[in-house]
């Protein structure tokens, strides 16, 4: 059975990032030396938060330079290390080619860490960061599955450099991670796929996707109504310590559903209203889909998107997850509270 020394280090890719902050601070706190290859060793600002953990930690971080685009960059990183957590992967709607800005970090960056782990002799487990996006595209897909409920089992079969070109990079990204697993026997690969990640991050003021969507409830630009859609959320922290749990717990293997519930926009604005309402344009209906379809070219999304995924149940299987690592979830109640009092502690919805 695998077993990973706690004296070497582990590294993390996109340790900057918003996923990857609690996992970097339960690993500082645990004691360990944490590798974190990052795009610019440099900028002091970006490091600060990691930094500020490393301070009040037993465990230490040390920094390199890589990119996900440049071949042989995680070596140096890499070297000595037993676990391996790539969670590097862009996360952004600001995008202009999506073959550039989202599949080639997320495919090619994927190969290109497997590879340096294929030359790196002391690597024993890879945990990757894929994404419920890479189980399935649509909501409209649930409708095909058995009781409208995606499980581990199920991939994403939908999405396209064309439509939901962010859930196909994670798609092609997990794919090809089984692909080299599969092609070699000394490390094993083992996957988390998070829903909606929300919850405070270590950096209050994240780039990732989440802080966008989430701060919309807050800033009026949903004033007027959310449209009618519904997603698994799960709570930052829970997430750090399913990624945690996936690389010490021995038996651990293959997919993990990483979600607490499904909620509406419209129920993450109802849990905020009670302590925010007073104070900011929470919004206090859902939009009628042909709405939301007329509009949607308008505010840069294809009504083929709206086509499929609003108005539609939205039901995964977190069972694995619960069982085999052990997650006990945080209610969206709290994480998406905890998360909007800190955009507001943070000054992200000032003027
Ligand atoms: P994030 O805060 O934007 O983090 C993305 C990380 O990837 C950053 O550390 C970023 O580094 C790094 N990165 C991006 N392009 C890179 C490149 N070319 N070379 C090296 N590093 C690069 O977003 P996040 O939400 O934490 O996402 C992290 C992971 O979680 C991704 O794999 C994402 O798909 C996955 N995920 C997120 C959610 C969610 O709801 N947030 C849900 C499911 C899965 P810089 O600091 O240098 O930009």
């Amino acid at each position: 059975m695998m077993q990973i020394d706690k004296s070497k280090p582990v590294m993390v890719t996109g340790a900057t990032g918003y996923v990857a902050g609690w996992l970097v601070k339960k690993l500082l706190d645990e004691g360990f030396t944490v590798h974190a290859p990052v795009r610019d060793p440099e900028k002091k600002e970006k490091l600060k938060y990691l930094n500020d953990l490393a301070d009040k930690a037993t465990g230490k971080i040390k920094y390199f330079k890589a990119d996900l685009l440049a071949p042989g960059s995680y070596d140096e990183a890499m070297k000595g290390c037993e676990l391996v957590y790539h969670t590097a992967s862009p996360f952004t709607s600001k995008i202009k080619d999506p073959q550039k800005d989202l599949v080639d970090p997320a495919l090619k960056g994927t190969r290109n860490v497997l590879e340096s782990v294929n030359k790196t002799e002391s690597v024993k487990r890879v945990v990757l960061t894929s994404s419920c996006a890479a189980v399935f595209g649509d909501s409209k897909d649930l409708l095909a599955l058995p009781n409208g409920t995606a499980t581990e089992e199920n991939w994403n079969t939908t999405s396209s450099l064309n439509h939901q070109a962010y859930s196909f990079s994670k798609t092609v990204a997990e794919k090809e991670a089984w692909k080299m697993n599969k092609a070699q026997n000394r490390w094993d690969l083992v996957v988390i796929n998070p829903t909606l990640v929300i919850g405070p991050g270590i950096n209050p003021k994240s780039t990732s996707e989440s802080y966008n969507l989430i701060k919309q409830l807050g800033d009026g630009t949903m004033k007027m109504g959310v449209p009618p859609f519904e997603i698994g959320v799960v709570d930052v922290r829970d997430v750090a310590e399913a990624h945690f749990n996936a690389g010490f717990v021995s038996e651990a293997e293959g997919r993990h559903i990483v979600s607490s519930e499904s909620k509406t926009f419209l129920q993450l604005a109802d849990y905020l209203r009670p302590s925010f309402g007073k104070d900011f344009p929470l919004p206090k209906r859902q939009l009628p889909k042909f709405v939301v379809w007329l509009s949607a070219p308008s505010v840069g999304v294809s009504r083929k998107m709206v086509s499929n995924n609003m108005g539609y149940p939205w039901k995964v299987d977190n069972t694995k997850s619960k069982e085999k690592l052990g997650i006990k979830y945080i209610s969206p109640e709290k994480s998406i509270n905890d998360f909007f009092q800190q955009m507001v502690d943070s000054g992200v919805f000032n003027k």
